[in-house]
């Protein structure tokens, strides 16, 4: 089963991502992910890639379709692509790749959250720089205001994290989905699941369907 999944800040896909991830088998291929290890190595990709983030713009495709590719071509199936294609070119530079090696997205799933909620989830957060704890002023806060439960380190809000960053982020990410999206529901392998209420609740409408979709190729590679 091959999955892509799309969300905006904040609707939990990277959380899902893992759970989909451990209960089917799959590789995760997270765009995310791939970039922060760049970033940790300070390569020159890395630093380069930085600078985009930290004024809350998107990273060149180019850069983007190379690091996603070269992973494709190490894990070719069962795998689930967490935060990309996010532009256009990204779409034909997978759909060129899959169509090449005779690869098929099984769905296309986009975790949907209002843009209030999204704003309120992100700017809420609060990391702890001596040893990466993350907290939420809402949902997980500290025992004692602005102070790391672990380590007594200040927290602080990451810069990305802040309440006007994130609304760039997520009309970035609305406006750049729209054409995506209408690729798949074209190809007819589009779900858009409510990302809104609790962890479980989000999970328990996303279950099923992937059950179904798991089960239905396992039956199909039986049959083979
Ligand atoms: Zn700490």
């Amino acid at each position: 089963m091959n999955i892509l999944i799309f969300g905006p800040p904040g609707s939990g896909k990277s959380t899902h991502s893992r759970t989909i991830t451990e209960r089917y088998g799959l590789t995760y291929i997270s765009l995310g992910d791939m970039i922060r290890a760049e970033i940790e190595k300070g390569s020159a990709l890395g630093k380069e890639m930085e600078k985009y983030l930290a004024k809350g713009e998107l990273i060149p495709d180019i850069v983007v379709n190379t690091l996603v590719i070269s992973r494709l071509r190490r894990d070719r199936s069962n795998f689930i692509i967490d935060g990309y294609p996010r532009t256009a070119e990204q779409v034909l530079a997978l759909e060129n790749y899959l169509y090449d090696h005779g690869i098929k997205i099984d769905v296309a799933m986009e975790i949907f959250l209002s843009k209030e909620e999204s704003v309120e989830r992100i700017s809420g957060r609060r990391i702890c720089p001596g040893c990466g704890a993350i907290y939420h002023l809402k949902y997980r806060p500290p025992k004692v205001s602005g102070k790391c439960d672990l380590c007594g380190s200040q927290l602080v809000q990451r810069e990305d994290d802040k309440p006007d960053i994130v609304a760039k982020r997520y009309d970035l990410y609305v406006r750049n989905m729209e054409p995506i999206i209408k690729f798949y529901k074209k190809q007819g392998i589009y779900v858009r699941v409510d990302g809104h209420g609790g962890i479980n609740e989000v999970w328990e409408r996303i279950r099923p369907l992937l059950d179904y979709i798991h089960n239905r190729e396992k039956k199909r590679e039986e049959n083979e």
